[in-house]
């Protein structure tokens, strides 16, 4: 499995779009996604200012449709743990980083403006569209095109995302996670998605996008009772020795009030410290986000 996807240069000076998808590798719908896209750029000679990046995350986790083999690739990017991998690669993930690094390093970037980062994601609960980013950049015009929830602090509370490491390196970067792991809203969302993201970003003509983005239609079948900022209350970690299970039922943004049994582990039943909002209640057995308690800020 080749890791680049495909780059697409536009006959006009433009943006940069990165996307990349599989970075868990059991999250299939953003690389059929990407590759859709690009592909019908390619083929009917879409007209594009600027250049479109496509590129696979964990391609040796994505080979086996696991989340990861020997740690999650999406918390690996900060700077000492980059360092130590540079230094030494053991683990699968490892090589990844490596190759990822390399990668990016490749992809022209002089004299594109903006630089984007579009990291697609698929959840393990219902009503899993939102969008993570790693500064308070709810008010930027690309990300507001999206119209769904925007988290604007979570990523306080996870550590060395690629959202953040992109940043880093002057990218507007944010996660798309559309729905959940294998629905069938998954695709079609982050096809229109992407679409919508590349006409936002001044790469392609409203005529296309209204020719290939059904946006619209998922979007108002879906998300209107959804909220539009969101800021995290609290966070349940969990590891893999604590025996957690949630709770069916629950779902992103489903109101719970404190004391409500959310979960368990081996100590007994898991109470919500606060009321709030569930997030990302953890419905996999990797992951040691158990789940987050929010509330919807103006
Ligand atoms: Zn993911």
């Amino acid at each position: 499995m080749e890791r680049l996807i495909a780059s697409v240069e536009g006959s006009y000076d433009g943006p940069l779009m990165i996307l990349i998808g599989g970075i868990h590798g059991n999250e299939v719908s953003g690389v059929r996604a990407a590759e859709d896209v690009v592909n019908t750029i390619l083929l009917h000679n879409v007209p594009l200012r600027g250049r479109v990046v496509a590129i696979r995350g964990n391609v040796q986790a994505l080979a086996e449709n696991q989340r990861f083999l020997s740690y999650d690739l999406n918390r690996c990017w900060t700077e000492e743990k980059i360092g130590q991998i540079l230094n030494e690669a053991k683990h699968p993930e490892d090589q990844e980083v490596q190759e990822m690094l390399d990668c990016f390093d490749a992809i022209p970037t002089n004299g594109h403006n903006p630089k984007v980062l579009v990291d697609l994601h698929s959840t393990s609960s219902e009503k899993g569209d939102f969008i993570i980013i790693p500064e308070d950049e709810s008010q930027n015009p690309i990300i507001k095109a999206l119209n769904l929830p925007i988290i604007i602090d979570l990523n306080k509370h996870l550590e060395g995302t690629l959202l953040q490491y992109m940043h880093r390196r002057g990218f507007i970067s944010f996660a798309f996670e559309g729905g959940a792991v294998g629905s069938d809203e998954a695709h079609p969302l982050h096809v229109s998605g992407i679409w919508e993201l590349l006409f936002a970003s001044g790469m392609i003509s409203e005529e296309t996008r209204n020719q290939y983005s059904r946006y619209d239609q998922y979007i108002t079948e879906h998300h209107l009772d959804l909220p539009k900022r969101v800021t995290v209350l609290y966070h349940h970690k969990v590891d893999t020795t604590q025996g957690f299970i949630m709770k069916p039922g629950y779902h992103n943004f489903m109101p719970v009030k404190k004391g409500d049994v959310l979960a368990r582990d081996k100590d007994g039943v898991i109470e919500a410290e606060c009321d709030g909002m569930i997030f990302m209640p953890l419905y996999q057995n990797e992951g040691d986000d158990g789940f987050f308690i929010v509330e919807e800020v103006n």
